[in-house]
């Protein structure tokens, strides 16, 4: 047994130099990006996105970029930008400095194991170091997660409005521009009367040419569901997303096994041990894959493979993180086997003000993985001084 083991390591190449990245300093900026129009969520209305980017720079010079999204506040996850900043700047910051970029199952352990929660934070602090590890091997980082099986997700676009003949026009206007003909409707924000109203108005316009989803934030009981839900599949509804709270699989369960168009569920899987819960009770037929709330790319792709593993097809869903974020999400889309609904990667397009170099490449219906380097995208260091929170003046009027 000793002499094999020998002969084994005789055959290995020496050990190559090691790569170690040591983490030198953590900065966090809040930056304030307009939207080119209101966004309604079932909790609030935003005109604007406020995004927390974070800095890592090694003691080799190479920076990695992260980037914290929230929906416009605490509403969906119970982080805000501010509390973000607030958890990276003074709890896990300390837990990071002197240490190896490399090391990302033990930086994101011990984080867990003296932070309880906040994984838009650890989200963001995980882009970065994998920014750097990408940097460092002068790779994209879908190759440090398997490789990419795509280079472009088909696009959803949020109507959002509440407004139905608003909303009509906005959607024909996209597929003419060629930009989306796959739709989901913002829903809980109006009464469920009118609410479902304005989305069978929509569907039915649009039913024939498009592909028209509802996504409702939680918002309706069961009982609620169990009447507005078939009718908007009357009306031409191709998807529903989340209508009941997101500890209730039992209801979702009996949802799912009652209708024929797939029942999405986002709220209700954040963790590992949801997607385990979620494939044991059948609550759900496809899941809503979201870097920032569960905690960062690698840990989302683990429950991608979960859900892959329970025959549960994947969509690739939003915070609507700007092009930055956007590009990030993509790195991990690309690497995404199953995803037959697309997913909604539209934060790009939403911001009437990007900070990135390049923005997001979004054509043909489709957002196209930007290739590079790390996450292959660059923060514009002018537009960064001019959106940032605490900037010394601003060279923007907001007019809203
Ligand atoms: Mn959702």
């Amino acid at each position: 047994m000793v002499l094999r083991t020998q002969k084994l390591a005789d055959r290995e190449s020496p050990l190559m130099s090691t790569t170690a990245q040591i983490i030198e300093s953590i900065e966090t900026i809040i930056v304030d990006l307009p939207l080119v129009r209101e966004q309604r969520f079932a909790a609030k209305g935003a005109r604007s996105q406020s995004i927390v980017y974070i800095f890592v720079k090694t003691r080799d010079g190479i920076e990695g970029v992260g980037e914290s999204a929230t929906p416009s506040g605490p509403w969906w996850g119970g982080e805000a930008p501010e509390t973000i900043k607030l958890m990276i700047d003074i709890y896990l910051t300390p837990l990071l400095l002197g240490e190896d970029a490399f090391n990302i199952d033990a930086l994101m352990a011990k984080m867990d194991g003296k932070v309880f929660g906040n994984n838009f934070a650890k989200a963001g602090l995980e882009m970065a170091l994998l920014d750097i590890q990408g940097k460092a091997l002068n790779q994209p980082v879908y190759n440090l997660l398997g490789g990419k099986v795509r280079d472009s997700l088909p696009m959803s676009w949020p109507l959002a409005t509440g407004d139905p003949k608003a909303e009509i026009e906005e959607a024909e206007g996209n597929i003419a521009d060629k930009l989306h003909n796959i739709f989901k409707l913002k829903m809980g924000f109006l009464d469920p009367k009118t609410d479902v109203d304005r989305a069978c108005t929509v569907a039915r316009a649009l039913r024939d040419h498009a592909s028209i989803r509802a996504d409702v934030n939680e918002r309706w009981d069961e009982e609620t569901t169990s009447w507005a839900v078939p009718r908007m599949i009357d009306a031409g509804l191709a998807l529903i997303e989340q209508p009941m709270p997101r500890w209730n699989l039992e209801a979702a369960a009996r949802l799912t096994a009652a209708i024929n168009i797939p029942h999405l569920l986002d709220e209700s899987v954040c963790t590992e041990q949801d997607m385990l819960r979620v494939a044991k009770t059948n609550a759900g037929n496809l899941v809503s894959l979201k870097i920032m709330k569960s905690g960062g790319i690698r840990r989302t792709k683990l429950i991608a493979d979960m859900a892959l593993a329970a025959g549960i097809p994947l969509y690739m869903g939003t915070f609507l993180e700007p092009s930055y974020g956007a590009g990030a999400n993509m790195q991990l889309c690309a690497t995404l086997r199953d995803l037959p609904y697309g997913g909604e990667l539209a934060g790009g397009l939403l911001v009437a003000e990007d900070i990135c170099e390049t923005s997001a490449n979004y054509q043909d219906f489709e957002l196209h993985l930007q290739e590079g380097v790390g996450m292959a995208m660059k923060i514009d260091p002018d537009k960064l001084r001019a959106f940032r929170r605490d900037r010394e003046y601003s060279i923007h009027a907001f007019s809203k």
